[in-house]
């Protein structure tokens, strides 16, 4: 059983469980000496650091669900753009119960997503009718007839401005009253692409994460020309679907890739310096990420890694060995080689090389992402660190049992 529990949870970080499998070792045959036994380590557990930050995260996540316009109903769904993110968000939305159509340039484009979707169903539903009819809410509609009757339309084409400007600029006349208009656009600053609308008010951002079935933020981007009301109907849609939105300003990076990319390059950084990538993402899992930031590079991709970046005014430099595979197209997972190589979706990883102190150098590592977390809140990007803690644990994974980035800080623990 511990084997097992150690898969998940280290027990410097999370005691509980070591706690209750002691429990059963010492006195499983004696149900009394059990009872005993478990108020005598319960007492400690609770008053522990790890309780009162997990209790403050959950807190934290249940503030979340307060938040949205109230009343708002949302049956319909229309999604532009098949590709990773909106083949994905379209059958996201198809499992939670909305009627999506989701549109591309053809068909073509549209049949993966919807081979992806039903596997999805199959995945999380349990009974085939209720797979059935999951598919029969996802449809292909590559003319875009559902646009007139979504209650949310999400553009999720290519990363290009001029595209994305052209796709709402035929939108906007043919809006039902009252729908919601969203980009999941990562880079682009939602007033340039609203520019151009007659009710640029409308455009609201939509940001997932990818994998959207696994990583249950959304950011709601907010651009200076929103209201309280857009940005209240897309945090209660985020809801309807399942998700937790936290509100953030139309910046560069948004909350979440302005704080992990900081901390993804420093770590390519020192690998391109010679240290050993190993240590330093075993380093980053030791102090309490869920993943270290080279692997976690790999699983981006290296390409969407430079784009960010760049975009974010963090140099890339040419003949360094990040530039190099990108431009071999090792690209990370996805394309089976990048800082590592990678097989049945598993980074391949060398041995570990002793370290005397590997959470005090995962410690260092996470450092530049508690920094920049401090930047956002200062910039007013997330209206308070609550707001930033709660979105960097559900966006990137960052140690659930810290309580967050600044309340890590804090406690002087980061
Ligand atoms: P992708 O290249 O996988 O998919 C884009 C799709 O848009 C393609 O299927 C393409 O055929 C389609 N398309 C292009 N022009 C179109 C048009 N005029 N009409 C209809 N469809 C059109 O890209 P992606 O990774 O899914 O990214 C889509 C958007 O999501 C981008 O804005 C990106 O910044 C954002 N995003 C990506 C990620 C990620 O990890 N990939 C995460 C969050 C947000």
């Amino acid at each position: 059983m511990q084997e097992q529990v150690a898969k998940k949870a280290r027990k410097e970080h999370y005691p509980a469980p070591y706690a209750l499998i002691d429990l059963f070792e010492k006195h499983g045959d004696d149900w009394q000496a059990m009872i005993r036994g478990e108020i005598d380590a319960f007492v400690p557990l609770m008053g522990s650091d790890t309780a009162s930050n997990l209790r403050r995260v959950f807190f934290l996540s249940e503030g979340l669900k307060k938040q949205g316009a109230k009343g708002v109903k949302f049956a319909r769904v229309h999604v532009i753009g098949a590709g990773v993110m909106g083949g994905d968000i379209a059958a996201w939305c198809a499992l939670r119960g909305m009627a999506v159509t989701l549109q591309d340039l053809d068909m073509d484009r549209i049949k993966p997503a919807l081979d992806r979707g039903k596997k999805l169903f199959r995945k999380r539903l349990k009974k085939k009718f209720e797979v059935d009819a999951a598919v029969a809410r996802l449809e292909a509609d590559p003319e875009g007839k559902g646009v007139s009757r979504a209650d949310v339309i999400i553009e999720a084409v290519v990363e290009n401005l001029e595209i994305k400007r052209k796709i709402f600029a035929g939108l906007e006349g043919k809006l039902k009253r009252g729908a919601i208009l969203a980009t999941n656009t990562s880079s682009i600053e939602l007033e340039r692409i609203a520019e151009g609308l007659n009710d640029p008010a409308r455009l609201i951002g939509l940001h997932f994460f990818n994998p959207v079935a696994q990583l249950p933020l959304v950011e709601i981007i907010r651009s200076s020309f929103n209201s309280d009301e857009e940005i209240g109907k897309g945090a209660a849609f985020a809801l309807a679907i399942g998700k937790s939105p936290v509100v953030v300003k139309s910046a560069p990076g948004f909350l979440v890739n302005r704080v992990l990319m900081p901390y993804m390059l420093g770590a390519v950084q020192r690998v391109e310096a010679g240290e050993n990538k190993e240590l330093l993402d075993a380093a980053a899992v030791a102090f309490g990420m869920p993943m270290g930031p080279i692997e976690l590079m790999d699983t981006v991709g290296l390409d969407v890694g430079v784009s960010v970046a760049t975009e974010l005014g963090h140099e890339v430099p040419d003949g360094s060995k990040f530039a190099k595979l990108v431009a071999a197209k090792k690209l990370g997972r996805k394309s089976g080689e990048g800082f590592y190589k990678w097989a049945d979706g598993k980074a391949q990883k060398g041995p570990v090389p002793d370290h005397k102190n590997l959470a005090e150098l995962g410690r260092e590592l996470v450092k530049p992402l508690v920094d920049m977390s401090e930047v956002v809140v200062s910039e007013g990007v997330v209206a308070n660190a609550d707001l930033a803690d709660i979105g960097v644990i559900m966006g990137t994974g960052f140690a659930p049992f810290l309580g967050g980035p600044l309340q890590a800080r804090k406690d002087g623990k980061a």
